[in-house]
Formats: structure tokens, C-alpha cells, sequence
């Protein structure tokens, strides 16, 4: 069975639902509190973890409570927790405010997870050189990642990066991506292009694949994803569920996809469509995402 190593970031959502978000000198009572467990880089190596692959992380926490949580979180979920290191900050978080309206605000401290440096990969180059995908995102400095994709090209590994959050990517982490997997907003960013059409998806995805990446996949929320590659073009629609938070649905998508690459792109996506279809059905991050056994349950 296939390694794959996820390099990113752990946080704790804290999510206050409330009628509306208070203005400046404001108070105002919420209506409830859940504290879940998040951080896209734990968010997809937990649902690698529950789809019962080999999954391991590097990352780091801080020395508290949040920490605690987090790696027991992941643990539980077959994530192997070995080299997650502790920093001397606080464990990052995400702090979401969701109004009665769906509207979200949040506000996220990275802490620990802007600890992750390049200093902390070279002493982790044997976890990359021992699995055979390395997945990454930019939720943690971007100089790791371009370090830690080109360490894991020249040992030959697959690279797939979630430009998200997200910002201009250098030429070489471009080309030291083997798939690039950004939703329609991230895609914007990464080109410099305004999309207003499905048109103008192709244009800006074409755009990337120009720039030495094999393999582009636009997620578009509930109308799918499109992969474009150096020689096909593919549109995937998504299932028709009853969506109550679409949270992690990016990152559930990710980790769907990496489980099942080695039967080819298109049955990969196939696959990360349906995973990620029933993440939306449940609320939260990691507790939304499915077990093998419910996608293999799942009637669409
Ligand atoms: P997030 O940042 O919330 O994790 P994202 O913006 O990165 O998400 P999306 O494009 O919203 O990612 O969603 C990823 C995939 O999840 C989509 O390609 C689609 O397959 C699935 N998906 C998202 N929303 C829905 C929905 N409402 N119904 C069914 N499937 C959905």
C-alpha cells in the first residue's frame, strides 16, 4: 500500500453560531459553541486516515491543551503522529463566527503552525524519502513547501499541492507539482486572471498547466470540478446531497483524491467527488469526514 506523507497545519476551529456577528465595542450572546478539530494540512491526512490508507504528518503543535486534543484527534484517526514537534507558541486556531444568515467571519492565529520550517523538514528528509506522495498546502510558510516539494522531487516522489490559502506561486513550486488543486477562487489568485466564465476557467487552468504542472483539478463546490491535464480535459458533476456545511469539503476532496490516484486521475476524482459530497452533509471539519464504509455505503 502506497505512503503518503501530508506537510501543513493543525488547528482547533472554535465556532460560535450567533444571530449576527457583534460591530466594535459589541457585545452580544451567541447561540452555540463547537470546538472541532481542523487545519487543512490535519484535515486531509485525517481523511487519508479514515479512508485506511498509510498516512503520516509533519507539522508541529503547541505545548497545550488545543495540542493535546488535536494529536489524539488525529491519532484515532490513523494518522501516524511521530513527528509532530511542539513550538513554543500557542497551537494555531481558527476562530469562525457563522450568522443565522450562513455568513462566516473568521479570523485565524497560525501559532505553532508558522514553526514549520526549513530547518524542521531537512530534519525530516527520511519521512519524504520514505513514502511515495507528499501533499502540501499554505497554511504553514511557503518556503517550506517550495523546499520540501523540491526535496521530494529530486528523491522522485509525487507532489500535490492546495494552493489555498492563497497567494502567487513561484515558477519552481509550479513545476515541482505534479497536481495542482485550488477551488475557483485560489485559481484567480495563482493566475492573476479575473474568472467570470466557465470559459474563463479554461483559460487560467490552461494558463497553469503552461507553467510545467502535469495535472490541474478546479474543484467548483457544488457544481464538481474539471481536471485539466497536458493531454485531456475532463468535467466531474458533483452528487446532489443535502449540503449543511461545506467545510473541509476542499480538503476531503484532497485526501479522497490521493487514496485512489494509482487507479488513474479520472477514477481518482470519481472517488474524491463522493467523499467529499457526504463531508458536506455533516457539520464541521474532521468530524464530517467519512469513514471508508460510509462511502462505500453512499448512494448518490
Ligand atoms: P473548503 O474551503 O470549504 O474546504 P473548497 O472551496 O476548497 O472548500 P469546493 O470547491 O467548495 O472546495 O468543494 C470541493 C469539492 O467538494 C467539490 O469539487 C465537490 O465535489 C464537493 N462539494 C462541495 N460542495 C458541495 C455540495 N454543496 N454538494 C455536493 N458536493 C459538494
Amino acid at each position: 500500500m502506497k505512503k503518503i506523507v501530508v506537510i501543513g497545519s493543525i488547528n482547533m476551529d472554535l465556532v460560535t453560531i450567533c444571530d449576527r456577528a457583534p460591530n466594535g465595542g459589541e457585545t452580544l450572546l451567541g447561540t452555540e459553541f463547537f470546538q472541532i478539530p481542523g487545519g487543512k494540512g490535519a484535515n486531509q491526512a485525517v481523511t487519508i486516515g479514515k479512508l485506511g490508507s498509510r498516512v503520516v504528518i509533519l507539522g508541529k503543535v503547541g505545548d497545550d491543551l488545543f495540542g493535546k486534543e488535536l494529536l489524539s484527534s488525529m491519532d484515532k484517526n490513523g494518522v501516524d503522529i511521530q513527528f509532530i514537534e511542539k513550538a513554543p507558541v500557542s497551537t494555531g486556531i481558527a476562530k469562525i463566527v457563522v450568522e443565522k444568515n450562513g455568513q462566516n467571519r473568521i479570523l485565524v492565529v497560525p501559532g505553532a503552525n508558522s514553526y514549520v520550517d526549513i530547518e524542521y523538514i531537512d530534519n525530516h528528509l527520511d519521512v519524504i524519502k520514505d513514502c511515495d506522495v507528499v501533499i502540501g498546502q499554505l497554511e504553514i510558510p511557503i518556503s517550506t513547501v517550495e523546499y520540501a516539494f523540491k526535496k521530494a522531487k529530486e528523491y522522485g516522489k509525487i507532489t500535490i499541492l492546495n494552493p489555498a490559502p492563497a497567494i502567487k506561486l513561484s515558477e519552481e513550486l509550479i513545476k515541482n507539482s505534479d497536481y495542482i488543486i485550488p477551488n475557483e477562487s485560489e485559481l484567480e489568485v495563482i493566475t492573476g486572471m479575473k474568472i467570470e466564465s466557465f470559459d474563463g476557467i479554461i483559460e487560467a487552468a490552461k494558463k497553469v498547466i503552461k507553467m510545467g504542472v502535469k495535472g490541474l483539478i478546479v474543484t467548483l463546490g457544488e457544481k464538481g470540478s474539471l481536471y485539466l491535464g497536458n493531454d485531456k480535459f475532463t468535467k466531474h458533476s458533483a452528487y446532489k446531497v443535502k449540503a449543511i456545511d461545506t467545510t473541509a469539503a476542499g480538503d476531503s476532496f484532497i485526501g479522497g483524491f490521493v487514496t485512489r490516484l494509482d487507479l488513474g486521475v479520472d477514477k481518482a476524482i470519481e472517488f474524491a467527488t463522493k467523499v467529499s459530497a457526504i463531508s458536506v452533509t455533516k457539520r464541521g471539519a474532521q468530524t464530517s469526514i467519512p469513514t471508508m464504509k460510509e462511502v462505500e455505503n453512499f448512494v448518490g
